[in-house]
């Protein structure tokens, strides 16, 4: 419920307010704004009713939120958030360039590939330690050893990281080396999962499932925002349809939508969206015009030999033009890089 207070209303009068929230057992948010103080409650609705706040003095109007998810939704806070890795902010001016690996191969493959992704103006390096395969017998990754590489091309390159977590065990390694977490299309419902960032404070890129709808990605969003970390990034990263031209469908339509509905900061992985190199410059253009944050591009610094996403990888050459060339398309939606 949002609770929405007189214009007289006092601090002392949300404090008291929020305090017989909490004990009634729901989960009480204070969002002050410029001419009056809202109030959120969350939970059970029928318990808020007993409490009877519709009769107190001091409160104008209790509206329902309308939507399931509560915490990640507009109608609760209603400007974008701006989630940070390391420095580099995601949401509001800046439009984030995350780049890098399908996979952490070795230090020579890693070390080349973040810095290609620095001196072509990337922000944040990605590569994955952990690789959810769908065959068994492909590189699964290099796990800790993976996780120690990141951290020494972060330090060397300066460029914050994020890597993709696929299970709870692996939690505490990929927090103490690299400065955000992913979690993977084939992760996005594992809720002990997502229940389990919720409890740390670093910033998960939560990407959306192959065949999830756009309400079941902002749940999980909110099971890791309901259970303390509000740093929780959207990113569309395609899903599943008939078509096989490509690996998936980048569904731009997401973006907008996303946007409208939730506070959260939301990008696009176009690299993992199309599975084709040459579809990545026109969809990344794509999805800044349409509302994007950021993106996140595959880069390898030698694709034909990758371990694993070879073709949808930009050379580090590529990369280059790739960011010149998507530049005034940044500009022109008054972001910069
Ligand atoms: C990846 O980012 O390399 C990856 C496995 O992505 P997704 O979960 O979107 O398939
Ligand atoms: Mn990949």
């Amino acid at each position: 419920m949002i609770i929405v207070l007189k214009p007289k209303a006092k601090k002392k009068d949300a404090d008291e307010i929020l305090k017989q929230i909490s004990s009634a057992g729901l989960k009480p948010l204070y969002l002050p704004g410029t001419e009056r103080t809202v109030l959120g409650a969350i939970g059970d609705e029928r318990i808020l009713e007993n409490l009877h706040l519709d009769n107190h003095p001091l409160v104008d109007r209790i509206d329902p939120i309308l939507t399931l998810y509560k915490m990640v939704s507009r109608e609760i806070h209603p400007k974008d958030s701006i989630v940070k890795i390391g420095s580099l902010p995601i949401g509001g001016k800046k439009c984030a360039l995350i780049a890098g690996p399908c996979a952490i191969e070795s230090k020579p493959q890693l070390l080349a590939t973040a810095r290609a992704v620095k001196e072509s103006g990337g922000h944040c390096l990605r590569g994955g330690a952990y690789k959810p395969r769908s065959s068994p017998y492909s590189f699964q990754g290099l796990g800790v050893e993976g996780l120690k590489l990141l951290k020494e091309a972060s330090q060397k390159h300066d460029l914050p990281t994020v890597t993709e977590v696929i299970e709870v065990a692996d939690i505490e390694y990929v927090e103490s080396y690299a400065d955000a977490f992913q979690v993977g299309a084939r992760n996005m419902q594992n809720f002990r999962l997502l229940k389990e960032l919720g409890q740390s404070k670093k910033p998960v890129i939560l990407k959306r499932g192959m065949s999830a709808k756009l309400e079941e990605l902002l749940l999980a969003a909110e099971y890791i925002v309901a259970e303390g970390n509000p740093n929780v990034i959207l990113c569309e990263r395609g899903i599943r349809t008939f078509e096989t031209a490509f690996r998936n469908t980048l569904d731009l339509n997401a973006v907008p939508y996303l946007k409208k509905r939730t506070h959260l900061p939301v990008i696009v992985d176009p690299s993992h969206g199309t599975g084709l190199k040459e579809l990545v410059l026109p969809m990344a253009r794509a999805a800044i015009a349409c509302g994007a944050d950021g993106l996140m591009i595959e880069v390898h610094n030698k694709p034909k030999v990758a371990l694993s996403d070879g073709k949808q990888s930009l050379s580090p050459k590529e990369f280059r033009t790739f960011v010149q060339n998507l530049k005034p398309f940044i500009s022109a939606v008054n972001k910069t890089v």
